[in-house]
């Protein structure tokens, strides 16, 4: 092995601000009244309308493009809102390819669906840039639920606990409140601050207390907070990260795609953060396509996303693989790491098996190999759940295949405790349902809070 590699090429300021800029201006821009009108003449406003079953949700779709048609948009917006408080921040990165939009029947007839995501953008961006309050509180009920977690799921229970007439206090470790809206979708598909622009129309309500700096199993405990609370909801998302299993993870060269991912979302200028000239993602989710991207975006030459599977497998959509190969990724299919190339303290290549699929459909190597020069390697194989806080005491939270099991209506196996989002088992890991898994914890426990 060569022990005198040049140093890795990482460095800030590859691009202009102004390159920098129009990367990651916004993905879909809003649409313009009269496009508004025109695409929401498209819709047949069909009974028992495929896109609301299609919506995890249930947003009544055709009732909120009705109302934009007829110039009612704070309609239009309640109609949504109603049903999914993040309306906003669904309507910019809900794969509608392959929820709403792909159930629409102008898809059969067309070939192109009516563009529900960017109407319900129109609808609501209104509300969230004025602050038009459109949900009330209901008379106090003296009930207190502790909400463990400020991300989508955590602040969908809380709102809808508030517009019940509870009490709710969050409880989050980080300094802002969002989760991986604030931390984690990719920033050209939240500008100008939505995230937080979001969370403060959410928090306008009244009734949500939010304790930051504060994280379950370190500064309070579950059991400490079920002898305070009424209530528990756990929204903890996916505080863990996979690894690869190699040796050399830990050297330089080799990060963790969410904590990179969180650094540019929170970088008050993106040139200075430090960008490798060749990039390896290995992953094939959300997460992969979304650090690709943004590494291509941040002025990286050579990206090159490496999944071990074959596309079609790839958790991330063909439209946002389209996206990526469109924004200059390359794809690799059929390989899976095997080992990282070291010299002095820094990775600087990455050593692939190709793979196949055996006879069982079960992943095998071929024994084939080739190497990638990288000066950076992003990890983006999945997240997990860090089971601790909710395992490791008295009070232990059933999980099922390492995330908290919960029945139809978000209630664990602790009485009195209920848990939705990504931290829970048979979700979808998709911001909308999280969304309405606080919502339907809500919901129960309102039944649960009246009646004890
Ligand atoms: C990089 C990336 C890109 C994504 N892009 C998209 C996308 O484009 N579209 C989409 O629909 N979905 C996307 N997702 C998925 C989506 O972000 C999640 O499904 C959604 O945020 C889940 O919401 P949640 O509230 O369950 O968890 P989170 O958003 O993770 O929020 C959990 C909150 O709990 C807090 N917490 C953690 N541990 C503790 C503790 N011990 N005590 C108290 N609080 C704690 C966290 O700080 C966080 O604020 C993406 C995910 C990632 C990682
Ligand atoms: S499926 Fe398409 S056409 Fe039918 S109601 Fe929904 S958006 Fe309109």
């Amino acid at each position: 092995m060569n022990d005198n590699k040049p140093p890795n090429d990482i460095r800030p300021g590859r691009l202009s601000q102004e390159q920098i800029a129009a990367n990651f201006a916004d993905m879909h821009p809003p649409l313009t009244p009269s496009e508004s009108i025109i695409d929401a003449d498209r819709c047949y406003f069909c009974h028992d309308a495929p896109c609301t079953t299609a919506c995890p949700t249930g947003i009544d779709i055709p009732g909120f493009i009705q109302k934009i048609r007829s110039g009612n948009l704070k309609g239009s917006a309640k109609t949504i809102l109603e049903e999914n408080i993040m309306g906003g921040m669904c309507a910019r990165v809900c794969p509608t390819e392959v929820l709403c939009e792909q159930a629409c029947v102008r898809n059969t007839h067309e070939d192109r669906p009516v563009r529900i995501g960017l109407l319900q953008r129109y609808a609501t961006d209104a509300i969230f840039e004025t602050g038009i309050p459109l949900f009330e509180r209901a008379a106090a009920t003296g009930r207190k639920v502790a909400i463990v977690g400020g991300g989508p799921a955590g602040l969908s229970c809380a709102h809808r606990l508030a517009m019940l007439g509870h009490e709710a206090t969050i409880f989050e470790p980080m300094d802002k409140l969002g989760g991986l809206n604030e931390y984690g979708i990719a920033a050209y598909k939240t500008v100008d601050d939505f995230a937080a622009r979001e969370v403060e129309y959410i928090l306008g309500i009244g009734g949500i207390e939010v304790r930051t700096g504060v994280g379950l199993g370190k500064d309070v405990s579950l059991g400490e907070l079920r002898k305070t609370f009424d209530a528990v909801f756990l929204g903890l998302g996916l505080a863990g990260v996979n690894g690869l299993g190699l040796d050399g993870e830990q050297l330089e060269g080799v990060a963790n795609a969410v904590d990179y991912i969180a650094a540019l979302r929170q970088a008050p200028d993106k040139a200075s953060l430090p960008v490798g000239r060749r990039v390896i993602v290995i992953g094939g989710g959300m997460t992969a396509i979304d650090i690709a991207v943004q590494s291509k975006a941040l002025g990286s030459e050579e990206v090159t996303l490496v999944y071990r599977r074959g596309q079609e497998q790839m958790n991330a959509s063909r439209y946002e693989q389209e996206f990526a190969q469109t924004r200059g990724v390359n794809i690799r299919c059929w390989s899976s790491p095997r080992k990282l190339l070291t010299a002095n303290g820094r990775v600087h290549a990455v050593e692939f098996e190709t793979t196949r699929a055996g006879i069982t459909g079960k992943l095998e190597g071929t024994g084939q190999s080739y190497l990638l020069d990288a000066d950076v390697v992003f990890k983006a194989i999945g997240q997990k759940l860090l089971t601790d806080p909710v395992a490791n005491s008295a009070e232990i939270v059933e999980l099922k295949q390492d995330r908290i099991l919960v029945d139809e209506q978000r209630r664990t196996s602790l009485p009195g405790v209920w848990a939705g989002g990504d931290c829970v088992h048979g979700g979808e890991d998709l911001t909308v349902s999280a969304v309405q898994d606080g919502k339907l914890a809500a919901i129960s426990m309102d039944k649960f809070l009246r009646s004890a």
